[in-house]
C-alpha cells in the first residue's frame, strides 16, 4: 500500500517533532493531543472520529515510553474500526441473469474508468460482462467507453449523442438475457441542466428496470472522487437518499489523495465501501481493506 498516501503524512514531522520533546514519558500530553485531533481534522477525518482517537490516544499508555510508530499504530487501529464494518466486497448474486449495475456519479469523478476497471475485474473472474453506454450526454463519454469496451473485450451497447438512455438500458437487458450475459454495468449521466434533471433521469432508469425485474439494478455504485475531499460527502448525501446507492467506489486513492474523507463517510452514513482506485490503468481498482486504509491513513 506504499502508493496510498494519506492527508494525515503532511503533518507528521510536526507529529514527530512535538514527540520529540515527550521522550522517555509513558503519556502524550494536552497540547500533542490537540495536534494531533487537527491534524486529524485536517485530514477529513471528521470531527467526531478525530475527537475519539483523540480519548483513545490519551488513555493509552506507552510503557516502553512514546514513539511515533507506537502513535501511528494506535491511530491505524482506531481508523480501521471504523472503516471495517463498511468494509464489504462487491457481491454479485447468482440469480437472476443479468446482474445490473448501475454506475452513478459526477463528471471526472472517475466513472468511465471505474466501469472498466470493474468489468475488467469481473471478466478476469469468468463472469461474462456487457456495458450500456447511458451517458448519452457525453459523445466523449460514449467513445471513451466503446474504447476501454473493445480493449476488455466486453460488448457495449451505446446509442447517438442526446439519445434516451432508459431505451438503451432496457434495450441492454433485452440483448443481455439473449446473450446470457452475467452482469450487465450501465454508465450513466454525470449531469445535466440542473440537479433535479439529473435525479430524473436516474429515476427512470431505474423505473424501466424496476419493470423488467423488481430486483434490478441489483447494484447502484456511487464513484467518488478522493481529491475532492469534504465534496464527497455531500455527494453521498444528495446521490443516497435521491438514487438509491447501494455501495460507494472512491477513486484517485493514489498520489497525494485524502483518504481521510471515507473515515467521516463511514462514521455519517454506513454506507458500504467496495473498492477504491489507485491509478488510471485497468489493474487498479482494489477491494476496500480497512486496514490498509487505515495504516496509509496514520502513515
Ligand atoms: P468520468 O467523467 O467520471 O467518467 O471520469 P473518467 O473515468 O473519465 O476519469 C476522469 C480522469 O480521472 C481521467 O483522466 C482518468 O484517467 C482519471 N482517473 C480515474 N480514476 C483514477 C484513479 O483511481 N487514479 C487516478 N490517478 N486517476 C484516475
Amino acid at each position: 500500500h506504499e502508493r496510498l498516501f494519506g492527508g494525515f503524512s503532511k503533518t507528521s514531522s510536526r507529529l514527530g517533532d512535538n514527540l520529540g520533546g515527550l521522550f522517555g514519558k509513558a503519556q502524550l500530553d494536552a497540547a500533542t493531543l490537540d495536534e494531533i485531533e487537527e491534524a486529524l481534522i485536517a485530514s477529513d477525518l471528521g470531527p467526531a472520529t478525530a475527537a475519539r482517537i483523540r480519548e483513545r490516544l490519551a488513555a493509552e499508555r506507552f510503557p516502553l515510553g512514546l514513539n511515533e510508530h507506537a502513535l501511528r499504530e494506535v491511530i491505524a487501529r482506531e481508523i480501521a474500526a471504523v472503516l471495517a464494518p463498511v468494509a464489504k466486497p462487491l457481491e454479485i448474486d447468482a440469480f437472476p441473469r443479468p446482474q445490473v449495475i448501475l454506475v452513478i456519479g459526477v463528471n471526472g469523478s472517475g466513472k468511465t474508468t471505474t466501469i472498466a476497471k470493474l468489468a475488467h475485474w469481473l471478466t478476469e473472474q469468468d463472469y461474462g460482462v456487457m456495458l450500456v453506454a447511458g451517458d448519452t450526454f457525453r459523445a466523449a463519454a460514449i467513445g471513451q467507453l466503446k474504447v476501454w469496451a473493445e480493449r476488455i473485450g466486453v460488448p457495449i451497447i451505446s446509442g447517438a449523442e442526446g439519445g434516451d438512455a432508459a431505451s438503451l438500458v432496457f434495450e441492454g437487458v433485452r440483448q443481455g438475457t439473449e446473450k446470457g450475459i452475467d452482469v450487465l454495468i450501465v454508465d450513466t449521466a454525470g449531469r445535466l441542466q440542473n440537479k433535479a434533471g439529473l435525479m430524473d433521469e436516474l429515476a427512470k432508469i431505474r423505473r424501466v428496470l424496476g419493470r423488467l425485474n423488481p430486483a434490478a439494478p441489483h447494484n447502484v455504485l456511487l464513484v467518488l472522487d478522493a481529491t475532492t475531499g469534504q465534496n464527497a460527502l455531500s455527494q453521498i448525501e444528495i446521490f443516497g437518499r435521491e438514487a438509491g446507492v447501494t455501495g460507494l467506489v472512491m477513486t484517485k486513492l493514489d498520489g497525494t489523495a485524502r483518504g481521510g474523507v471515507l473515515v467521516a463517510a463511514a462514521e455519517k452514513f454506513g454506507m458500504p465501501i467496495h473498492a477504491i482506485g489507485i491509478g488510471e490503468g485497468i489493474d487498479d481498482l482494489r477491494p476496500f481493506d480497512a486496514d490498509e486504509l487505515g495504516r496509509a491513513i496514520a502513515g
